[in-house]
This record gives structure tokens, C-alpha cells and sequence, in this order.
């Protein structure tokens, strides 16, 4: 079996993955690896962040690893929040709720409610540096709906539903989402 670092702690993450990738490979969590650090997500890009973080753990433990960073990019703001979606509302980030409250309030009588999650991941493997995306586009509602997944999943709709990611559940998620698509590209990548 396969052994990969992903770092992240975030549950939600490592079993989407993981139900993507299959049982041929071995997914650690940054805790599995006893790494306690917040790595500090400095850049200005999605693709900076992902690489800053699989960079860290392969100089610190020398293991295979990837990294996703992830953001939410909307048409009539210009792609924010983008790179800054988990500190949108300021403080320490990811405050979900403030996240959305603030998106609804910037979107409130606007039109065009276009947006996409895009996902990078940054794969390390043998030392080597690979990046894969995964896009999805939809739309912002105008209120949270349904109570599954996480993040920015109430106000999203992802084009050809009606319902939020929160409202269509894990199942139908994790086959057409940002990670899904960038997961499906890594793991063709692994098989290859
Ligand atoms: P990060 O990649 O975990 O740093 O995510 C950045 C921000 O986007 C955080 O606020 C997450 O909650 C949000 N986010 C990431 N992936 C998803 C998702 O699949 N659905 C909803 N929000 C997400």
C-alpha cells in the first residue's frame, strides 16, 4: 500500500479524498504525523499556499505528500474572496458563518451571482514538484441552505442543480466537486 502525507487536519477533507482515492492508498493526516505546526499559508496564489505547505512537510519528514489550497472565486467581486476565503471575515479565519454572512452582504442586490470553488493541489513525489486543479463553477444563493459538508457549502450551487452543496450531501459532493475533479487528476497521475 501506497503511504501519503496530506497536509491537512481538516476531516472533512481527508475522507473526501481518501473515498476518492480507494484503498490502494494510505492517506496520513498532519496529526497521524504527530505535526502540530499551523503552517503559515503566506502566498498570493492558491498554487503558492499549496506548494508552501507540501514543501514544509517533505523538508521536515521526507515522505511523499501533497497539499490542497482551496478558494472560492466570485465573478462580480473580481475572484474574491479567492485566496484569502478562509480569513474573509478577518480574525483568525474560518469563521464559516461570518465567511458567508459577509459574502451574502457584499453579493446583497447583485445580479451576476456566478462563482467557482477552484482547488490546487501540490504534489511532492521522489522529490519532484506536480500541481493538479479541480474547478467548479455554480452560483451564490441568496440565503444558506442544508446542513452537510462545510465551509461556504450552504451558499453554493454548483451549475446543473438547484440545491446547495450542504443540501445535495457528501455523496453527490464528492463526485463533482473542485477536490473531486483535482483528486481524479492526482490519482490518474499515482496510477500512471
Ligand atoms: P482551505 O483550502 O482549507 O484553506 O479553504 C479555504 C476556505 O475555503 C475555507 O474557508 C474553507 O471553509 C473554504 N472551502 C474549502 N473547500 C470548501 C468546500 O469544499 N466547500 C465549502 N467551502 C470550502
Amino acid at each position: 500500500m501506497r503511504k501519503f502525507v496530506f497536509a491537512t487536519n481538516n476531516r472533512h477533507k481527508l475522507d473526501e479524498v481518501s473515498d476518492i482515492l480507494g484503498e490502494k492508498i494510505d492517506l496520513l493526516s498532519l496529526k497521524a504525523i504527530h505535526c502540530d505546526v499551523d503552517i503559515p499559508e503566506t502566498g498570493s496564489t492558491l498554487e503558492e499556499n499549496a506548494l508552501i505547505k507540501a514543501r514544509y512537510i517533505y523538508e521536515h519528514y521526507q515522505v511523499d505528500c501533497f497539499a490542497d489550497d482551496t478558494g472560492l472565486e466570485v465573478e462580480a467581486l473580481g475572484g474574491a474572496p479567492g485566496v484569502y476565503s478562509a480569513r474573509y471575515a478577518g480574525g483568525n479565519g474560518h469563521d464559516s458563518e461570518a465567511n458567508m454572512q459577509k459574502l451574502l452582504r457584499e453579493l446583497n442586490g447583485v445580479e451576476n451571482r456566478k462563482a467557482q470553488f477552484r482547488t490546487v493541489f501540490a504534489l511532492i513525489i521522489n522529490g519532484k514538484e506536480h500541481l493538479f486543479e479541480g474547478i467548479v463553477k455554480g452560483t451564490i444563493s441568496k440565503e444558506r441552505r442544508g446542513q452537510s459538508g462545510f465551509g461556504y457549502d450552504p451558499i453554493f450551487v454548483p451549475e446543473g442543480y438547484t440545491q446547495s452543496f450542504a443540501e445535495l450531501g457528501n455523496d453527490i459532493k464528492n463526485k463533482i466537486s473542485h477536490r473531486a475533479v483535482a483528486t481524479a487528476k492526482l490519482c490518474a497521475f499515482l496510477k500512471r
